[in-house]
């Protein structure tokens, strides 16, 4: 069953289906190539970029168990914010479209017009958006903050920029428990793109100490080691010691890229028919490619890469920087 039907039974609890059935796991898909083969390195990839038709990759693991929470609580609308190019903001205003509720959208900085692919997708969903300048975008999470939003939209359930809180993780452990069902062995790497580091969290909490987790960050600085720290106290997760985060592959910063990433997607495309976005795990392969050229994995490795999705980018990106990725 696809996941869409269902979260459509549990919001509504209309559509009957055999109780032990579960939203679909997202395929596992093992990549070959000459340089895999030659470093004996087995590289499987988690296609959650195939996870839920409307909703991509990480963020319809993050948001399935806020949606039953939202549900459950009995508010009318979900607000949430974002950047301007923002995969959350693009996955929150489809769950809106397809359980039908209303949505806005905290955008962080001015208006531009005409609106990009993202944004004009959010709104003909039916997300209300709201732009407020970089100084207030940083004030969001406090209370007199939202306070202020409830006065302008009425009471709604909030989340995070990134979707990242406690049952977004929860959410994320998923990508564990189900590569446990589909495998019959344990990969010895997990490896995982992090913006906010909510994904990552989810799996190293699942894990439990088990393999290694190796993240990727799309962003410039080393904050995100703390991030991640915080995230897993906030889930009430052990810190654990079996994780990293690598900050050599974000090629400058956030959204920033190089030729060699774009040659890099591209040609992974050509090669294994599977399309990578430029933020974020284009970013994460091209590292993972370039890590196992230099001998960073032993001989045997198996790494397990989740594609966390975020493809509707793609269009964005091109129509900023030229048409650079093939689609
Ligand atoms: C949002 C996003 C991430 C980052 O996930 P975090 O949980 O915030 O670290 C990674 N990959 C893609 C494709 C995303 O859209």
């Amino acid at each position: 069953m696809d996941g869409n039907l269902f979260v459509c039974y549990l919001l509504n609890r209309r559509i009957r289906f055999n109780k032990s059935m579960k939203i679909n796991s997202s395929p596992i898909q093992e990549i070959s190539s000459s340089l895999l083969q030659a470093k004996d390195i087995r590289l499987l990839l988690k296609r959650d970029d195939l996870l839920h038709s409307k909703i991509s990759g990480n963020k319809w693991r993050k948001l399935k168990f806020n949606l039953l929470k939202f549900k459950e609580l009995d508010v009318e609308k979900i607000l949430t914010f974002g950047g301007a190019f923002s995969n959350h903001i693009e996955a929150t205003a489809a769950a809106g479209k397809a359980y039908n509720f209303p949505t806005v959208g905290i955008i962080r900085g001015e208006k531009i017009e005409p609106l990009n692919l993202t944004l004009t997708f959010a709104e003909s969903c039916g997300m209300r958006l709201k732009f407020i300048s970089r100084t207030e975008y940083r004030e969001k999470n406090k209370p007199d903050f939202l306070e202020k939003l409830k006065k302008e939209f009425g009471d709604f359930y909030a989340l995070p920029e990134g979707g990242s809180n406690a049952l977004a993780i929860k959410g994320c452990r998923e990508i564990i428990t189900e590569t446990e069902e589909q495998l019959e062995i344990l990969p010895d790497y997990f490896c995982v793109c992090c913006g906010t580091g909510g994904t990552m969290a989810g799996m190293i909490a699942e894990l439990e100490g088990r393999a290694k987790v190796l993240g990727f960050s799309a962003l410039k600085g080393d904050f995100l080691t703390q991030e991640v720290v915080q995230l897993l106290q906030q889930s009430e997760s052990p810190l654990y010691e079996n994780w990293q985060i690598n900050t050599d592959y974000h090629c400058g910063g956030y959204a920033k890229w190089k030729p060699e990433l774009i040659e890099f997607i591209n040609d992974f495309k050509r090669k294994n028919k599977i399309p990578l976005d430029p933020i974020y795990t284009g970013k994460m392969l091209c590292g993972i490619y370039d890590l196992i050229e230099k001998k960073y994995f032993e001989k045997g490795t198996t790494i397990l890469a989740v594609h966390t999705g975020g493809l509707q980018g793609i269009a964005g990106f091109n129509a900023r920087f030229g048409q650079l990725i093939d689609v």
